[in-house]
C-alpha cells in the first residue's frame, strides 16, 4: 500500500499551488529521487485547445510548480508531452501549448515543449488484453515520468483521473481505434491498466483544486474541489478520486481492473492518505451516460439475450446540437466508428454503427455533441 498525499489547496494563486507542490515533495520524499541529470518528462493533461480556467486541461499553475520545484532540485532536463485528442502534428501540438499557458511555462522556466511527433512501439508481454503499445517517443525516451492529471468525470470510462491520464501517451488518431477494438466499457479499461502498467509513470499529480461535474471530460461544469493530490501509485489515487466524487468503485471499471490484478484494493477505505485530510462531495454530478445500470433490473439467465436490445434502446447516445455546430469534422475524425459525416457544414450521426464510445462528445470544441438518455429513464 502506498501513501497518497493530500493538500488542500484553495485556488491556482501560483504562490499557493507553489506550496502545495513543496509539501507533497517533502512528504513523499520525492527530492531524493529527482536527482540533477535525469529525463524528466512531464505529462500533463492536455486534451483539447482550451483556456486553462475553462477546467478542461491541468492547470499550468500547478505544471509550473513542478518544474520549478525539479529545477530547485537541479533537474535540467525536463520537457512538457502530451498527444492530444484528434491529429498529433505539430501545428496541434502549438495551437496546444499556446491555449493551455504551457507556452508561456516553457519560456519563463526554460523547458522544451515536445515537438518530436515519432512514437516506438513498445511491448508489455504481461499485459492482460493488450501486449503492447504505441507511445510518443519523449515518454519512451525518460528517465522519468510524471503525469499531471487533472480530476473528471468521463462518459464513457466514469472517471478519468490518474490512469485515464496515460491515454494521452498513444498518439493521435490511434486512439479511437483503441475505442474500435474494446467497445465494452470493462474492456477498454482493461486496456487502460495495461497502458498504465506499460507507461509506469514515477508520480502522479491531480490537479483537483476546480474539477469538472456531469459530462466531463470535456462538457462538463465545473466543480470547486480545493485539492491537489500526489502519490507513486496511480491506481490508489484513482481510488481516493473515486471517494472524492462520490463514485462507487464497482462502477469504476479501470479500478475493478487493477483490483483484479492486486495492483490496489476495491475500496476507498484502504488507501492511506498523508496531509490533509480528504474532502468528498456526496452530490458530485455523475455523467448522463452513467448512473443506471440496466442490466441489473434483468433477470441474471434473461441478461445474454437481452442486452443486446437494452443497450440499443436504453444506453444514452451522442447527438449533435445542428445550432451549436460549426462543423470543424473534429468529431468525425475522432469516430472510431466512421459512422458520423460532416454534411451542409453539420454533423451527423448515422447511429446504426454507433459503439457509444463518446469520443466525438470528448472532442467537440464547441461542446455541440451532448448525451442524450432515452426519455424512458427520467420518469
Ligand atoms: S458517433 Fe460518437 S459515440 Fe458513436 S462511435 Fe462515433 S465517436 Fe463513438
Ligand atoms: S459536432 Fe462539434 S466536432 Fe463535430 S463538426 Fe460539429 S462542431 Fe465540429
Amino acid at each position: 500500500m502506498q501513501l497518497v498525499s493530500i493538500q488542500h489547496t484553495a485556488c491556482y494563486e501560483q504562490k499557493v499551488i507553489d506550496e502545495s507542490v513543496d509539501a507533497h515533495f517533502a512528504r513523499l520524499h520525492l527530492d531524493e529521487i529527482c536527482k540533477p541529470g535525469i529525463k524528466v518528462v512531464l505529462k500533463p493533461n492536455l486534451l483539447m485547445k482550451r483556456a486553462p480556467e475553462e477546467g478542461t486541461t491541468a492547470h499550468p499553475a500547478l505544471v509550473e510548480a513542478v518544474v520549478r520545484h525539479l529545477q530547485s532540485l537541479g533537474v535540467t532536463d525536463i520537457t512538457i508531452a502530451d498527444s492530444p485528442g484528434g491529429v498529433y502534428s505539430k501545428p496541434l501540438l502549438t495551437g496546444i501549448y499556446k491555449a493551455t499557458g504551457m507556452e508561456d511555462i516553457a519560456r519563463r522556466r526554460n523547458v522544451k515543449l515536445n515537438e518530436n511527433i515519432g512514437s516506438t512501439y513498445v511491448s508489455n508481454p504481461n499485459g492482460v488484453i493488450c501486449k503492447g503499445f504505441d507511445l510518443i517517443n519523449p515518454i519512451v525516451e525518460a528517465d522519468f515520468i510524471i503525469s499531471i492529471a487533472k480530476l473528471k468525470t468521463h462518459c464513457m470510462a466514469g472517471l478519468s483521473g490518474a490512469v485515464k491520464n496515460l491515454f494521452g501517451c498513444v498518439p493521435g488518431l490511434m486512439k479511437p481505434e483503441f475505442h474500435w477494438r474494446y467497445p465494452e466499457e470493462k474492456d477498454f479499461c482493461n486496456m487502460l491498466v495495461d497502458l498504465c502498467e506499460t507507461v509506469k509513470p514515477d508520480i502522479t499529480f491531480v490537479d483537483a483544486v476546480v474539477s469538472m461535474e456531469g459530462d466531463g471530460p470535456s462538457s462538463g461544469s465545473l466543480r470547486e474541489t480545493g485539492m491537489t493530490f500526489c502519490a507513486a501509485s496511480p491506481y490508489e489515487l484513482d481510488l481516493a478520486l473515486s471517494k472524492v466524487i462520490h463514485r462507487p468503485t464497482e462502477q469504476t471499471y479501470t479500478i475493478v481492473n487493477a483490483a483484479e490484478r492486486g495492483l490496489c484494493s476495491m475500496s476507498p477505505e484502504d488507501v492511506k492518505v498523508c496531509g490533509d485530510p480528504l474532502l468528498v462531495y456526496e452530490d458530485f454530478k455523475q455523467p448522463r451516460s452513467k448512473g443506471i445500470d440496466f442490466m441489473a433490473f434483468v433477470p441474471a439467465p434473461l441478461r445474454p439475450v437481452v442486452k443486446p436490445a437494452v443497450n440499443r434502446l436504453l444506453t444514452p447516445r451522442p447527438q449533435v446540437k445542428k445550432s451549436v455546430c460549426i462543423g470543424c469534422g473534429k468529431c468525425a475524425e475522432s469516430c472510431p466508428a466512421k459512422t458520423i459525416r460532416i454534411e451542409d457544414r453539420k454533423a451527423h450521426i448515422y447511429h446504426e454503427n454507433c459503439i457509444k464510445c463518446y469520443c466525438c462528445h470528448e472532442m467537440c470544441p464547441v461542446k455541440a455533441i451532448h448525451v442524450r438518455r432515452n426519455p424512458i429513464l427520467n420518469l
